[in-house]
């Protein structure tokens, strides 16, 4: 899957608390926000996964897939990542 186009991309300063990683393919939820993270943040330490979904791991400079369908990446580097409600954000 390509990186998404700029035009597609939401600028946001930080993801507040609630927001829902998600994937862009298949739509499921994977991580839950349970803290505030910055632009520059983690979300290690800052998300709960959803149920069937393992613990979110840093790691690595390569797009993280979906592991419900396998197909969708949610996660660009180097701070690209789709949510439930602003769709992709970075
Ligand atoms: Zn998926």
């Amino acid at each position: 899957m390509p990186h998404p186009s700029p035009d597609r991309i939401t600028l946001l300063p930080f993801l507040s608390p609630g927001t829902i990683l998600s994937c862009p393919d298949c739509g499921m939820g994977l991580y839950l926000l349970v803290k505030k993270v910055t632009r520059d943040g983690t979300f290690e330490g800052a998300v709960k996964p959803m149920v069937d979904v393992p613990e979110y791991t840093r790691g690595g400079s390569l797009p993280k897939k979906c592991p419900f369908c396998k197909v969708g990446e949610w996660w660009y580097p180097p701070g690209t990542v789709h949510t439930l409600q602003y769709g992709w954000v970075a």
